[in-house]
């Protein structure tokens, strides 16, 4: 009889997801974590990062509290962040969630084991000198920031998303590696605290090049670049060099040769699966050529028999609910119960930025990739009431659908555009008609009847519809 029904390695979201969805099932669970319970998403990653966010938000609404007619005594420009309390308030909120996080473990019954978990030979789990035997086990190790040959990351002046997602000083200048979604969260933070930023990306769109349509990632851009952010495509960066007053970037674009001197250079080039020390090849569990644990996309099982592995080290989009979704298919795997597949082309994915982004589906060029006979319809922020009231006019809802069929792709940029997507995932995973989400109400006024008019106007008829 073993120890336990499965045991969890990694209490990231994938891992700690997988235990209270099991437990919750009536399995008996152990969960396997080094002191870092919450994973990347609580302590560094997801919600640290939308604190900061949400700090910059606060600043930037008060400092212009004036176009709303608040006046204060003094100038509304005279707000600044103190970044030694920004961080302790984002702690308080990642402290708040982990010690959520234990109570709940511990009401479900799951065994929290400190420490570090691998496989031995027969795929069963050991931590130190204890070994635990189970039906089945659950890799949730997650991933750690990919480094540039040449940034030798220090922590101080060049950092990662680990630093400063938690930090408690900021740099007047900075410099940005990579232009993806942790690279425009925290230019997006940057720009509204102060610090002169510089973004450099390799691909030739700068914000966003991959994920979202083109159209909205330009309005990011724009709104970017109008705060003050330098957003540089194609560059091609070099090793920083040291000078008296800080590091000398230099980079290489379509335009020529540049060079920007900045106090710190954040790297953000994408994230590498975590699977050293794991005893991987021992067990038979085989990974790709960049590391990542290969599974089957259904049952998330890998190569070795009772092994499955969920999350950031596998090779799926790596966002923390994408990891809670493969966490309750590997665990009806395991019960025998048909997985809940995960489909991977209509996931839904938010950036946190200003103007938030948001996006489900196929863009317009990757229909256009696929020969789709399709069409294209927008909303703009501009002819919405709500926006208009919250001062926020900038970006649209644009849709893609199938020629008198269903919806292939929602993509968004303007207000609140991560709380519309929840009707719009539902939409595309249900594959609805356009003109069937239009005939829902939508509340007036509010910033989700962009959503029912761009929807609305697929059938020829419209209210206020602009085109
Ligand atoms: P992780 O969260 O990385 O957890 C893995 C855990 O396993 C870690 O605690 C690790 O220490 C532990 N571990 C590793 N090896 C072992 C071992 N041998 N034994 C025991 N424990 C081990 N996603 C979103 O969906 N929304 C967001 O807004 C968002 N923002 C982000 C912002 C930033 C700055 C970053 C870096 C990431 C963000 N992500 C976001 C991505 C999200 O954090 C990850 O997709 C998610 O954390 C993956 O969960 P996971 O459980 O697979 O791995
Ligand atoms: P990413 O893959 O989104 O972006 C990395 C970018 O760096 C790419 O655009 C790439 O072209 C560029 N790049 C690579 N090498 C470069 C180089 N040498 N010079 C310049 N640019 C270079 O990765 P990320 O932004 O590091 O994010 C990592 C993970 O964290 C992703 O899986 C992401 O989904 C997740 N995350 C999600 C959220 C969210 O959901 N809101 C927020 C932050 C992070």
């Amino acid at each position: 009889m073993s120890d336990f029904d499965i045991v969890v390695i990694g209490g990231g979201p994938g891992g700690y997801g997988a235990a209270l969805y099991a437990a919750s099932a009536g399995l008996k669970v152990a969960l396997v974590s080094d002191n870092d319970l919450g994973g990347t998403c609580l302590n560094r990653g997801c919600i640290p990062a939308k604190s900061l966010l949400q700090t910059a938000e606060v600043l930037r609404n008060a400092q212009h509290a004036g176009d709303f007619g608040i006046v204060p005594n003094a100038d509304p420009k005279g707000f600044k962040a103190d970044w030694k309390q920004v961080s302790r308030r984002t702690t308080g909120v990642v402290d708040k969630l982990v010690g959520g996080l234990g109570g709940l473990l511990k009401q479900r019954k799951v065994e929290v084991i400190n420490g570090h978990g691998q496989l031995d030979a027969n795929g069963q789990v050991k931590v130190g000198k204890r070994s635990l035997s189970s039906r089945a086990v659950i890799i949730a190790t997650g991933s750690q920031p990919k480094s540039i040959p040449g940034f030798a990351v220090d922590g101080k002046t060049i950092v990662t998303s680990d630093h400063t997602s938690r930090g408690d000083t900021l740099p007047k200048r900075i410099a940005i590696i990579g232009g993806g979604v942790i690279g425009v969260e925290f230019a997006s933070v940057y720009a509204d605290v102060g610090v002169e930023t510089t973004l450099l990306e390799a691909l030739p769109t700068a914000v966003l090049p991959v994920g979202p349509d083109e159209e909205i990632a330009k309005v990011l851009a724009k709104a970017l670049a109008k705060r003050g952010v330098k957003v540089l495509g194609g560059a091609r960066v070099s090793a920083p060099k040291k000078t008296a007053k800080g590091l000398q970037l230099d980079y290489e674009t379509a335009a020529g040769k540049g060079s920007v001197e900045v106090d710190q250079v954040l790297v953000a080039i994408g994230r590498a699966p975590v699977t050293e020390g794991l005893g991987l090849q021992a067990a038979g569990v085989q990974v790709d050529e960049r590391g990542f644990i290969k599974v089957d996309a259904t049952t998330l099982a890998t190569t070795c028999k009772g092994v499955y592995a969920i999350g950031d080290v596998i090779k799926t989009p790596g966002l923390a609910h994408v990891a809670y979704a493969e966490a309750v298919a590997a665990v009806q795997s395991i019960l025998g119960e048909r997985p809940t597949a995960v489909d991977y082309g209509r996931v839904p994915f938010v950036v946190y930025t200003h103007p938030e982004v948001a996006w489900v589906g196929m863009s317009e060029a990757e229909a256009k990739a696929a020969k789709l006979d399709f069409e294209v319809r927008k909303f703009r922020f501009a002819g919405n009431g709500r926006a208009m009231i919250l001062g926020e006019t900038d970006g649209m809802v644009k849709v893609i659908a199938a020629k008198n069929g269903p919806l292939l792709g929602v993509h968004m940029v303007g207000p609140w555009v991560s709380e519309l997507l929840a009707e719009n995932y539902l939409a595309v995973n249900w594959q609805a008609l356009p003109g069937e989400v239009g005939a829902f109400i939508h509340p007036h006024p509010s910033l989700s009847e962009a959503v029912g008019e761009v929807m609305l106007s697929f059938t020829g008829r419209s209210l206020h519809y602009h085109g």
